[in-house]
C-alpha cells in the first residue's frame, strides 16, 4: 500500500445534478487513465468509490503520490461562481468518509485543494489572494480540525 500523508477535499466544480458517468467522461476527455478522485459524495449523501486507495488518482498535479482524494458534487452556482452548496446529506456523508479515511491513515492531514497554491509572500500560509483555485469552496482544514478517526470514540 502507498503511504497516505494527505486527504484532499475537492468540489467537482460542476452543477449539483452532475452524474458519476458525466464525471468519468470528463476525466476520459482529459486523457486521464485514472479518475480525479477516489471517492465522490453525491447530493443525496451516496458515497461512490471511483478508485481503490492503492491506486494514484489525478486530484492535485504534483501531490498525488501520497494522497487520497474526496470530492463532493457541486461547488459552483448557476453562473459558474464558486459556492459551498453542499447539501446536509452531503456534509454528513463527506464527514463520515473523511473519518473512515482518518481511521485507515492515522496522522494524515485533511486539506482543501485550494491550499496547494504558491505562498507568494512567504508568510507560511496560503492567503485567500494567493489561491490559484477556489476548489473545494470551504475551509476544510478548519472545518475538520476536530475530526477524529472512527475507532477512537
Ligand atoms: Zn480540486
Amino acid at each position: 500500500m502507498r503511504t497516505i500523508k494527505n486527504i484532499f477535499v475537492h468540489c467537482t466544480a460542476t452543477p449539483q445534478h452532475t452524474t458519476i458517468e458525466q464525471l468519468q467522461a470528463a476525466f476520459r476527455r482529459r486523457g486521464w487513465s485514472a479518475p480525479g478522485y477516489h471517492y465522490v459524495i453525491c447530493p443525496t449523501g451516496r458515497i461512490v468509490k471511483l478508485l481503490d486507495d492503492i491506486f494514484i488518482a489525478n486530484g492535485v498535479a504534483g501531490h498525488n503520490e501520497h494522497a487520497v482524494h474526496v470530492a463532493y458534487i457541486g461547488g459552483i452556482d448557476s453562473q459558474g461562481r464558486a459556492v459551498d452548496n453542499r447539501t446536509c446529506a452531503q456534509r454528513s456523508a463527506l464527514q463520515t468518509q473523511l473519518r473512515v479515511l482518518l481511521t485507515r491513515y492515522p496522522g494524515a492531514h485533511i486539506l482543501g485543494h485550494r491550499y496547494i497554491s504558491p505562498d507568494r509572500n512567504r508568510n507560511g500560509r496560503v492567503d485567500a489572494w494567493e489561491r490559484i483555485k477556489a476548489c473545494n469552496c470551504f475551509d476544510a482544514a478548519t472545518e475538520y480540525a476536530g475530526l477524529r478517526p472512527v475507532r477512537q470514540e
